[in-house]
């Protein structure tokens, strides 16, 4: 096989006999929003046909119908204003990075790729959503051809009622569970993952929701509308929004002691089983009394007295986001060798990333797990903030597997990568870190052949609410929920562990497209795992497991109910693995880097070293690196 690696700034890519040509995949995240409770939002009054055409357009919308519900949907329709747009002015132009989603109103418009007429249009239709939504630059231009109207929305308003909607909305579910007799006694930080659970339900008018005397196994409260109780043929009650019904069912199985029908014009429900909830927390009795067990993060900053300048600069050993990732050796003790992650100031600057970088530093130098990268310190000068991380001799796991005769694992190996990862996230979930990168680019190969995690430049550590709204991760790897703008938590990292088992066991993302902007993929990951096709030689157990990280539902995904990262360590495919084998380095790896000597870098590319020289910056926003 030849394998020939060319550097185009900082996607490498490995060319096959075939011509297919591989390319390491770049993370996206979009600007995270500050969202504040009291932000006012602007609202602009229109008339019911506007506001018809504006909800259907964005009903229509692929993309757009998946997240704007109820409130939401009004919220967006509300916040949309009226601009007139004349011939000749260009409303997006390709390439660039978009901060308005407009609706055609009237008018005609074109749209153009790379200067070449693509077609026209003078329907109502939502354009540039997909710049807001997922940061993706703008594919196409769209030009006015005839003067006409759009209705637009800006982007930070767009973000922030994303935002503001999702927290009004589990704060209303919070608000719903304390007046439940038993789970009011729980603490808000165990009621806010209740509402996880929670799933909406309609119910028509005059349909009977639960039976009396039936056996019943859910629990109502209603959302919206009434219902109406009848025991014994006698109406007893009318209950309406925020009250609730069939609460027994959660505390044992038991028969429905009356009918609860739905009122006029239909009554609409969140609603949970006994069973999902035992899944998830065990019986009522033992969540109330549930004890949150996280564990702390340390700061542990080691060669506090060393400089730079007391280190050799050797050799790039990989190129990031922000530049070069450098072999680096300490020029009296020759012994000491580490990896120094160097980052242009200005460019972090030019792309508001600073607190990305902050949040790098701080995360990845509070771990100390044998399956996480460790770094040791941070340093800085006038043009780059530097980070001291541990060596990892065998290259990244993206490389290795693209060396592979058939570029897959066997599944032995497949397990015992996988087998690492495993641990690495179990490390971050305890400590309340969410990854949100998982790739094989991000995965190290250290010298004794096991993996560690590295690039927290996309972790996050989450609060007690455990949901965070920012657009982020690579786009193959993305998990359902992020598209859908829901708020997501740690189970975005299960959906990567089934994408990252599949990778290395076929070579290929089980979401792959050749779309640059990455809709196509992103359609496939709504669309989900069961519309995949998986090669014959894939195991029915490699299959189980890759499914069940891969459940479309955050909740329903392995890793996420009550038997945490331990469900997935026990799924069959796993069966005969030695965890604690693993962790004490007992498994002889699939492959062992050979070693001439201290400096030896076969297993990393060859980079022509870069001698432009950045800008300096002297502002201080990097005083605590
Ligand atoms: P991107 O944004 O493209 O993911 P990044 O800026 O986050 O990149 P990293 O992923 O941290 O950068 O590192 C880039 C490359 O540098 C890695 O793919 C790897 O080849 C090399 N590298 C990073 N850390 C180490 C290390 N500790 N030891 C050896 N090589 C490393
Ligand atoms: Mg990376």
């Amino acid at each position: 096989m030849l394998l020939l690696f060319c550097n185009n700034n900082r996607t490498t890519s490995i060319k096959l006999k075939n011509k297919n040509v591989r390319k390491r995949r770049s993370g996206i995240i979009s600007q995270p929003t500050e969202y504040l409770e009291d932000d006012e939002y602007v609202t602009y009054l229109k008339s019911k046909e506007e506001q018809n055409l504006i909800r259907t357009a964005l009903e229509n919308n692929d993309f757009l119908s998946h997240i704007l519900q109820e409130k939401r949907l009004q919220h967006f329709i509300d916040c949309m204003y009226k601009q007139q747009v004349k011939e000749g002015e260009t409303l997006i132009t390709e390439g660039e990075s978009g901060s308005h989603l407009y609706i055609s109103n009237n008018g005609r418009f074109e749209i153009t790729i790379q200067e070449s007429f693509i077609d026209t249009f003078s329907d109502v239709r939502v354009f540039g959503e997909l710049a807001i939504l997922y940061s993706a630059k703008r594919h196409a231009t769209i030009t006015c051809l005839e003067n006409g109207s759009v209705w637009t929305l800006d982007c930070p308003v767009f973000k922030k009622l994303i935002i503001k909607t999702a927290i009004e909305e589990q704060e209303e579910m919070v608000s719903f569970l304390k007046n439940v007799p038993k789970l009011n006694t729980a603490s808000k930080e165990h009621l806010y993952q209740v509402t996880n659970l929670l799933k909406i339900e309609f119910f028509a008018t005059a349909k009977e929701i639960v039976k009396q005397g039936e056996g019943g196994n859910k629990f109502y409260i209603i959302r919206a509308g009434s219902v109406t109780v009848i025991r014994n043929n006698d109406k007893v009650a009318q209950l309406g929004k925020g009250q609730f019904f069939g609460e027994l069912a959660l505390l044992k199985d038991d028969f429905r002691q009356a009918t609860v029908v739905a009122d006029a014009p239909g009554t609409e429900c969140l609603t949970l089983t006994r069973k999902e909830f035992i899944d998830h927390f065990g019986e009522v009795d033992e969540f109330i009394n549930l004890k949150m067990k996280y564990l702390d993060t340390e700061k542990v900053v080691e060669y506090t007295d060393v400089n730079l300048d007391e280190f050799e600069i050797l050799k790039t050993l990989g190129i990031g986001g922000f530049g070069r990732v450098k072999l680096i050796r300490h020029k009296s003790y020759r012994d000491q060798v580490f990896a120094l992650k160097c980052m242009q100031k200005m460019e972090i600057i030019a792309k508001s990333h600073q607190d990305q970088v902050y949040n790098e530093k701080n995360l990845q130098m509070a771990c100390n797990s044998p399956f996480i990268v460790r770094m040791y310190r941070s340093f800085r000068d006038s043009k780059y903030v530097y980070l001291l991380l541990e060596i990892c001799y065998g290259g990244d796991l993206w490389n290795l597997l693209h060396k592979q005769k058939k570029r897959n694992f066997e599944e032995s190996a497949a397990k015992f990568y996988s087998g690492c990862i495993v641990e690495a996230l179990e490390y971050l979930h305890k400590r309340s870190i969410i990854y949100r990168d998982l790739k094989p680019e991000n995965v190290m190969v250290h010298s004794n052949g096991y993996l560690k995690l590295t690039d927290f430049g996309f972790a996050k550590k989450i609060d007690s609410k455990e949901k965070t709204y920012t657009f982020v991760g690579t786009a193959e790897y993305v998990a359902p929920e992020l598209i859908q703008n829901k708020g997501y938590n740690k189970a975005v990292d299960y959906w990567a562990l089934g994408v990252f088992i599949f990778e290395l066991l076929t070579g290929r993302t089980p979401f792959h497209t050749n779309d640059p902007g990455h809709l196509k993929t992103y359609k496939l990951i709504l669309k989900g795992i069961d519309h995949v096709t998986f090669p014959y030689y894939i195991s029915s157990k490699a299959r189980s497991l890759i499914k069940k990280l891969c459940a479309h539902t955050p909740s329903d995904r392995l890793g996420c109910q009550r038997g945490a990262i331990e469900d997935i360590k026990s799924h069959p495919w796993f069966s005969s693995f030695n965890w604690s084998k693993l962790r004490n380095f007992e498994i002889t790896p699939p492959f062992k880097p050979v070693l001439q000597h201290i400096v030896d870098t076969k297993y990393f590319e060859n980079f022509t070293e870069n001698k432009t020289v950045p800008l300096d910056d002297f502002s201080s926003w990097d005083n605590e690196f």
